[in-house]
């Protein structure tokens, strides 16, 4: 059985329901097969119309819908609230993307009229976190049906309800088949890879390599949008109160789980000034409840997250790092770790070089701009990076410099716009970049045209 506990009052069981079976994946995908050309070549009008519509259906739950990610995945209220808007968003821009030219007349060849033209892939399978429940499932299905594919969703376990109501909601526009979850843990995703005609996986970096490494034996187009291990670089020129107000929001909001949390905060010149400006940040930051709109920072997800978390605090210490605030378990029912900010650990401490998925940031220091994207650089992640500063040199020079797929300049690492690309470097993604304009060249592919007169 696969089944969702809240993870701020751990008894409370979000839902329960059976795993589905590698037979059963099979069939979901045979019956989304049947349901792709009558979607995929008909209207794109039709396709347009439907997307608007269940952006439509989101929008008119969107109490509900925040209601249940606050549940299950614990998301702060407000945040939840932001990802059912940005979900809403997603689907009316992809609804018009269907509109966007699918290829281009070329010059005549000596044979005749030569053009190309984009079609879908097929089904599309999707492998999704739990901690954008609505707004990851979405980024990935909304453009794999506008432009033409149909859809087999696996969410993660721990996000099973907010992905079958993404479904209730959405299911009654599309044709029978083109949309199903099939929920489970890792032995279905690998069913779902095995079946799809392109996957799209967003999660930890090792689940990732697995998945790519499958689809790519198979033949089938994979992208994996995996972990971060986040800098931010401030330098002593900056708005140090902005920056620190900045960070503290990004390295705990949501307690930290974010695949664009900031993990590492890396202070040029003097750090005392910044110092006590991010540790007054960070505790002004409400912790607690998250159906409180007040609160920044709810619980963790898990037992077995909060456990790694303040053991990996301790053993910091233990290393030799000091924590400058947080670094236990918050003294309440659920799984809660107070926003831990630590300096001083060895380089190759897991803080400075893994990514620990929760409200959990280091403080390291440089001499200057050069050695700290050199720091910033070094470790396998390479997903955003932010740098504070005045200077416009500085920040150019972050732009070109820093091994990230998302560079910020006096703004938080975390935050992506769907209209953009999106994606990282290094061991953070594998294959083509998601969302905006580049969702379309992933879940199609381009074919040349002669017709001889
Ligand atoms: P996870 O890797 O444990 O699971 C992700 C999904 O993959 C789940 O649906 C899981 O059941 C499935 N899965 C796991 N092993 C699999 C396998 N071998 N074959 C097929 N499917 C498999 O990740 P999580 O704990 O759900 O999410 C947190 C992680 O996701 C963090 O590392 C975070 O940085 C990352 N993340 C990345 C992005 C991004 O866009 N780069 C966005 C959000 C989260």
């Amino acid at each position: 059985m696969i089944a969702s506990y809240s993870p701020q009052q751990p008894k409370d069981l979000v839902v329960e329901v059976a795993e589905t079976t590698p037979e059963q994946v099979r069939t979901a995908f045979e019956t989304a097969r049947a349901a792709q050309p009558g979607w995929g070549n008909g209207p794109a009008a039709a396709r347009a119309t439907a997307l608007a519509a269940a952006a439509d259906a989101v929008a008119g739950a969107a109490d509900e819908l925040a209601d249940l990610v606050v549940r299950e995945v614990g998301k702060p209220l407000g945040e939840a609230r932001g990802e059912v808007a940005r979900s809403v968003a997603i689907l009316r821009y992809y609804a018009q993307q269907v509109f966007d030219p699918v290829g281009a007349v070329h010059e005549p060849s000596a044979q005749g009229l030569l053009f190309t033209r984009r079609r879908a892939l097929g089904v599309a399978g999707l492998i999704t976190p739990w901690n954008f429940p609505l707004a990851i499932p979405l980024w990935k299905a909304a453009p794999a049906l506008a432009f033409g594919n149909t859809v087999v969703l696996k969410p993660a376990p721990e996000a099973t309800a907010c992905a079958l109501r993404l479904a209730e909601l959405i299911g009654p526009f599309l044709p029978e088949g083109a949309l199903s979850v099939v929920p489970g843990d890792a032995e279905t995703g690998q069913a779902v890879v095995e079946n799809a005609d392109v996957v799209s996986f967003t999660g930890s970096t090792a689940a990732g390599r697995a998945v790519a490494r499958a689809a790519t034996e198979r033949g089938v187009p994979v992208q994996a949008e995996m972990g971060g291990q986040n800098p931010a670089v401030v330098l002593p020129d900056a708005d140090l109160k902005s920056a620190a107000a900045q960070i503290a929001a990004a390295a705990m909001g949501f307690a930290g789980q974010k695949c664009t949390a900031t993990k590492r905060v890396i202070v040029v010149g003097d750090p005392a000034p910044f110092r006590e400006a991010l540790v007054a940040a960070v505790e002004a930051m409400k912790c607690g409840d998250p159906a409180d709109a007040e609160t920044t920072v709810g619980p963790v997800i898990s037992e077995e997250a909060r456990n790694r978390i303040t053991s990996v605090a301790k053993d910091a210490v233990a290393a030799g790092g000091r924590v400058l605030t947080g670094g236990a378990d918050a003294e309440r029912d659920g799984w809660f770790v107070g926003p831990t900010v630590v300096e001083g650990v060895p380089d190759r401490h897991t803080l400075a070089c893994d990514e620990v998925f929760g409200p959990i940031c280091l403080l390291q220091t440089a001499a200057d701009l050069d050695e700290a994207v050199t720091l910033a650089n070094a470790v396998p992640h390479g997903l955003a990076a932010a740098l504070y500063t005045s200077d416009l040199a500085s920040s150019l020079e972050a732009a070109a410099r820093l091994e990230a797929g998302l560079v910020k300049v006096n703004a938080p690492t975390s935050g992506v716009d769907f209209y953009l690309p999106f994606g990282g470097e290094k061991a953070s993604s594998l294959g083509a970049r998601e969302q905006g304009k580049a969702a379309q060249e992933f879940y199609t592919s381009t074919h040349t045209i002669t017709i001889a007169p």
